[in-house]
């Protein structure tokens, strides 16, 4: 196998080449690695990267092994059978690739995005028979809800979940719901408002937006969270938003709304960390879930590259924690930094805080500019990582043989309430 641009960086670290060390020496272990052997039953952990660290639930979809043949090709054989597959399934196939992939996979994506912007694509693809979804699990069931009756949604690689998604399960927040449904009651003191609005960021699974969508709440992504919470404000006394903790919070205090009327809620504990009187003062209750890619940035990194580079723009992720935030010149979704590198002029220096394999694309596609990772340490989202060239040559090259692997197909009557959900944040302009 050759090796990839990833790779050569995680090589380069590793002799002290590259500005970058690596989080980890798995990283230098084949893709594959980690995949399921026969009566295998649990995921030992997430993969190599800044997720490798985080608890990964039982239920967290386990991918087996593909065929040794795919696993020993060399990279120039995988890349033509890739081009050769993708030329022979023509229009009935859409590969869409999600930003934070690496570049040996963005090459093949048709088009290119954030986990909202490549679904509602995908939709407008009505003669796309297969969508082979390069990105992580939520995102191919948010793309098998959006798209056509008759079209197959493919994820390369179902251990390509999401560390931040899995945090909040079903069954937990359904807890959580009954516990705030004894406390609050379902009739409100403010005539026409629900006590409580669920709220759920897109990064979360199927049957999480199919609760909000069933219990009059809403979906948002990190590009409309605040006219999401207005809305949800507008209806709801309070808010329980799940499961990214500091999209909630980072929303709530541009909404003017105080660090003490926003509560943690940690489902392994009794009212989830609260007092009675924490809970009956909060405004939104944030559960207790983060972006282990987008946690490792800090405070301390903005205050060196504005020593380093004096003029710097920073800007970052609202996945990013309040303090992170708020150091920084901007925070913005994957498109808005995307967009905010495009417009700035040439000789800009950014300081950018998200996911490695898109500041490196940014980095390349914008020589004119300086552009760096805040994070000096190379550490890709493990759950994106897991997708290799490998795994889609396997897939594209089922669908030839009439077979379709790893298909990703959300339950009729979930699918029904999440999109509720999500043409409510549609409606929302
Ligand atoms: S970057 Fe964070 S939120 Fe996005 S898929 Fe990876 S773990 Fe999940």
């Amino acid at each position: 196998m050759t090796t990839t641009i990833l790779d050569k960086l995680i090589a380069r670290a590793e002799t002290g080449l590259s500005e970058g060390a690596i989080c980890s020496d798995d990283l230098k272990q084949p893709t594959w690695s980690l995949d399921a052997e026969d009566g295998q039953k649990a995921l030992p952990a997430y993969g190599a990267g800044a997720s490798q660290w985080d608890k990964a639930p039982a239920a967290t979809p386990l991918q087996r092994q593909i065929p040794a043949r795919y696993r020993q090709m060399e990279r120039t054989e995988l890349d033509r059978r890739i081009r050769s597959a993708k030329e022979a399934l023509g229009e009935r196939l859409v590969i869409l690739g999600h930003h934070y992939q690496r570049d040996e996979i963005i090459q093949y994506a048709d088009l290119r995005g954030d986990s909202f912007k490549l679904s509602q694509q995908a939709a407008s693809r009505p003669n796309a028979e297969y969508i082979v979804f390069c990105g992580v699990h939520f995102m191919a069931e948010s793309a098998d809800i959006l798209s056509g009756s008759t079209q197959q949604v493919i994820l390369p690689n179902l251990a390509a979940g999401c560390s931040m998604a899995d945090m909040a399960n079903l069954d937990d927040v359904l807890d959580c719901w009954d516990t705030l449904g004894r406390i609050f009651g379902t009739n409100s003191a403010d005539a026409g408002k629900q006590p409580v609005l669920p709220v759920t960021y897109m990064n979360s699974a199927a049957n999480l937006k199919a609760f909000c969508g069933e219990q009059n709440g809403i979906v948002c992504t990190s590009s409309n969270a605040e006219a999401v919470l207005k809305w949800a404000f507008e209806r709801g006394e309070r808010v329980l938003f799940f499961p990214d903790q500091h999209l909630g919070r980072n929303t709530g205090v541009k909404l003017g709304i105080s660090e003490a009327e926003m509560v943690i809620w940690d489902p392994t504990k009794p009212l989830g960390g609260n007092t009675l009187a924490q809970l009956q003062r909060a405004k939104i209750i944030l559960w207790r879930g983060w972006c282990s890619v987008h946690q490792r940035f800090n405070v301390a990194q903005i205050e060196k590259a504005r020593k380093d580079y004096p003029g710097v723009r920073v800007v970052v992720h609202p996945e990013c924690p309040l303090e992170v935030v708020q150091a920084a010149d901007e925070a913005g979704s994957t498109e808005y930094i995307i967009q905010a590198v495009e417009a700035a002029p040439a000789g800009t220096i950014l300081a950018i805080g998200t996911e490695v394999n898109l500041v490196r694309r940014l980095q390349a596609e914008h020589p004119d500019k300086k552009i760096f990772c805040l994070d000096p340490v190379i550490c890709p989202c493990s759950t994106m990582y897991r997708i290799h060239p490998a795994y889609l040559a396997w897939v594209l090259e089922g669908l030839l043989e009439g077979q379709v692997l790893n298909q990703v197909k959300v339950d009729p009557k979930v699918s029904h309430f999440a999109r509720i959900a999500l043409s409510r944040m549609l409606a929302i302009k």
